[in-house]
């Protein structure tokens, strides 16, 4: 479908949990950690209800995301599940790794097509730091396993101050030999993010083009995600950009996100979006479950304003403010 603004609206996170088996300083904070009950958490029956009024609506794709999805409970027979949805064309999934090690065959079987593996640096050291736990070598372990199976598998790496130069050179180099993307995601002023500055696509740029004399863009289509990709080391390695803050590309969005509790959020940056749990527990019907999505779809903010403090043209924006809008990242899936 199509939103007010004229973009296609084809692809849906849905967050499964808030939980997670790591506390990433720019996600969690490491205590007090204020976790939703588990009776506000969509069951997996409400989650396809509401994963099949999209697809009716002209959704596509579906990425499983968290908190850690792979620490929900059932979550592969969701995957099955959402493969099997008419006009669900592709089912993917954003892990930290840590349980692929054991699920990334049945993941595979399931019918779901790639994973983004969240790993911020390749120092075990950092890794601990970072995460506030010592799963390095689990998650390396998970990589392997998901490329074995079959998996596609790109890395993620959320770009904090910390990150330098030997980390992203030790990353270029992890691409080349292993023939997997790494791609470096600006943080964004959410939740704990907000604490965090990036370093720029620029710099990171000249970094590898300092070791690498043949960083090339890409224009070799890998996926329809924001990410710019650069080829290097006779087109072996493979890094990509993504740089939601700084260069902005909201007018090609395409999403839109289901919390763990039930919100359809239409914007990262913004309180827009509608209550899903509410009305699925009070016997709505699935056409009207249909006309209450599109309906909020439709509205999808024209752009975020992470860049300023004001809500700009945003303001009157109508929202369901009944929900809590004050979220960290793992409660809203990335
Ligand atoms: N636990 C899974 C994982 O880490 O991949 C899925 C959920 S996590 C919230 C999804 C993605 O959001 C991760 O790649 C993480 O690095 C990213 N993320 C979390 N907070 C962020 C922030 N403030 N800015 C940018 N990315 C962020
Ligand atoms: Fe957990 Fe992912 Fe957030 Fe890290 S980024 S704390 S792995 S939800």
């Amino acid at each position: 479908m199509r939103d007010e603004n004229g973009r296609t609206i084809d692809y849906l996170r849905i967050s499964v949990t808030d939980r997670c088996n790591l506390r990433c300083r720019y996600c969690m904070p490491e205590e007090g950690v204020a976790l939703m009950n588990h009776e506000d958490i969509l069951t997996y029956q409400e989650i396809l209800r509401i994963a099949e009024a999209g697809a009716g609506l002209g959704i596509r794709r579906v990425k499983v995301t968290g908190g850690e999805p792979l620490v929900r409970k059932g979550v592969i027979q969701l995957i099955r599940k959402l493969t099997a949805i008419d006009g669900i064309q592709d089912v993917t999934m954003t892990t930290n790794g840590i349980l692929l090690g054991e699920m990334a065959q049945e993941l595979a079987a399931s019918g779901l097509s790639s994973v983004n593996i969240s790993l911020d640096t390749l120092d075990p050291v950092r890794f601990h730091r970072i995460t506030r736990r010592d799963c390095f070598a689990d998650v390396m372990k998970g990589i392997e396993a998901a490329g074995k199976s079959g998996l596609m598998v790109k890395l993620n790496c959320a770009v904090m101050e910390e990150l330098c130069r030997e980390d992203v050179l030790a990353f270029a180099e992890y691409s080349v030999k292993n023939g997997i993307p790494v791609r470096f995601i600006e943080m964004m002023p959410i939740g704990q993010g907000r604490k965090y500055h990036a370093m720029d696509n620029e710099e990171l740029l000249a970094v590898l083009s300092e070791e690498y004399s043949d960083v090339r863009i890409s224009t070799e289509p890998r996926g329809n995600g924001p990410a710019v990709y650069y080829t290097f080391a006779s087109g072996a390695g493979c890094i990509g950009l993504i740089s939601a803050v700084h260069h902005k590309f909201c007018a090609g969005c395409n999403r839109v996100r289901l919390t763990s509790d039930g919100f359809l959020k239409l914007c990262l940056d913004s309180p827009a979006g509608v209550d899903l749990r509410t009305p699925l527990r009070s016997g709505i019907s699935d056409a009207a479950l249909k006309d209450l999505m599109e309906q909020w779809i439709r509205k999808k903010p024209e752009s975020h304003h992470f860049l300023s403090s004001a809500g700009g043209e945003e303001e009157g924006l109508l929202f369901d403010d009944t929900a809590e809008q004050c979220l960290n990242m793992n409660q809203i899936g990335g």
